[in-house]
């Protein structure tokens, strides 16, 4: 099958985009360059208004081949023409943020999202004089008409966590640029083979690279894809100002989870779907919000816009205090699955996520923005995400609970 983004397959695409033979060696395998500074043949300038297309390598906080290499592979994946790599997906949110917005300028946040990017909007950027409304990315209409003069920049997440809600990123696309704004999108629980973002008209492609491009719970990082321009106005703000580059290792590991992320991705979701179907058997079980689910309540646009269902399942069991309970009975008694928080992993993790708390935390929602959010979650929810394990070990664990 030929891959959407380019002209060679997309297993071809994951494994080969961004390297080749090492010319010094004739190694197969990509290097990894472990060098902050590079030995350099020009007298070159020393500012990041210096920076070129092409320019050779001179400190790592502008580039690194491993660090590129990564890029390269992501770009392609995602099909645009470049990539920034940055140390989280938190710095890859900052950098978002802090590249595109200005005192006095407007944005329009996702009134879910990541719990670290929901806090980031709401308390950090105002700080700053930004103006930030949240809003339910689920309703463009909604979205349409926060619009204002000086809006900049309108950030969504889809499917967004912890809930699995999902955003017609076509019609907020269209939306953003009747308005003059950048569209960015986290699309971290979809990953790049979720949806085709470029596509739908994403500016700015935003990964956790912790969670299923790297793939394997071993390294922490972020990226930022689009157009040439919006990455090197990203790369000289984000990486050499404010300096939250990738280490070139944890670019080296990541790059190898990347090689082999359509077939994990496949695998992720046969597996995701037998476990969501099984949860919907259970009677302890009240609600399950998975998109490859029929019940999900935008099932037709998950047939229409994804092209992976990933693996991320929340599901619910009454109330909050049943919730707890059931949290703690999970931690004395699963064995294969991980309490733990992160998601995206070989191992399938699992977390409980309590409504009013993350409220009060994070989200901060009343009205019918409360009620869309409740209508998903209820009182709180298990955030599952389905690893690489037999579905049968899987469920077998879970039943030991449910
Ligand atoms: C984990 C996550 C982040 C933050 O990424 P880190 O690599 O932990 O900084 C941002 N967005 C989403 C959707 C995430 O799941």
């Amino acid at each position: 099958m030929t891959h959407r983004n380019s002209r060679k397959g997309v297993m071809t695409t994951a494994i080969h985009a961004g390297e080749a033979p090492d010319p010094a060696t004739g190694a197969s395998a990509p290097p990894l360059h472990m060098s902050s500074t590079f030995v350099t043949d020009q007298v070159a300038g020393f500012s990041a208004h210096d920076l070129e297309e092409n320019s050779a390598y001179l400190y790592a906080r502008w580039g690194n081949p491993t660090v590129q290499m990564l890029e390269k592979k992501l770009a392609a994946l995602e099909g645009v023409e470049d990539c920034l790599c940055v140390a989280s997906g938190m710095a890859a949110a900052t950098a978002i943020f802090l590249t595109f917005l200005s005192a006095g300028d407007h944005a329009i946040v996702s009134d879910v999202s990541y719990a670290g990017v929901a806090e980031l909007a709401r308390d950090t950027l105002p700080r700053f004089g930004i103006a930030v409304d949240t809003v339910n990315m689920s309703d463009p209409a909604a979205v349409a008409a926060a619009i204002r003069p000086n809006t900049k920049l309108i950030h969504t997440e889809t499917p967004v966590n912890p809930i699995g809600r999902l955003t017609d990123l076509a019609a907020i696309s269209a939306i953003a640029k009747d308005a003059g704004a950048l569209l960015s999108c986290d699309a971290t629980f979809a990953s790049p083979l979720g949806q085709n973002c470029a596509e739908l008209g994403v500016d700015l492609i935003m990964h956790s690279v912790t969670k299923y491009i790297g793939g394997h719970g071993d390294a922490v990082g972020g990226a930022v894809a689009g157009s040439k321009e919006l990455i090197a106005k990203m790369r000289a703000e984000a990486s050499i100002h404010h300096g939250g580059v990738m280490s070139p290792f944890n670019a080296w590991l990541i790059a190898r989870g990347l090689s082999l992320l359509p077939l994990r991705m496949k695998a992720h979701e046969t597996g995701a779907q037998a476990v969501a179907e099984w949860l919907e058997t259970r009677d302890a079980v009240t609600r399950v919000i998975y998109p490859g689910l029929k019940s999900h309540p935008q099932y037709d646009l998950a047939q229409q816009q994804m092209t992976n269902m990933s693996a991320m399942i929340s599901f619910q069991v009454g109330n909050t205090a049943q919730g707890e309970a059931t949290a703690q009975a999970m931690i004395e008694k699963l064995e294969t699955i991980h309490y733990a928080v992160s998601l995206g992993h070989h191992r399938s993790l699992i977390f409980w996520m309590g409504t009013d708390a993350l409220m009060d935390t994070s989200f901060r929602l009343s009205g019918d923005q409360l009620a869309s959010y409740r209508a998903f979650a209820g009182d709180g929810i298990f955030r599952l995400s389905v690893g690489l394990e037999d579905a049968d070990d899987l469920i077998a664990d879970l039943a030991k609970i449910l």
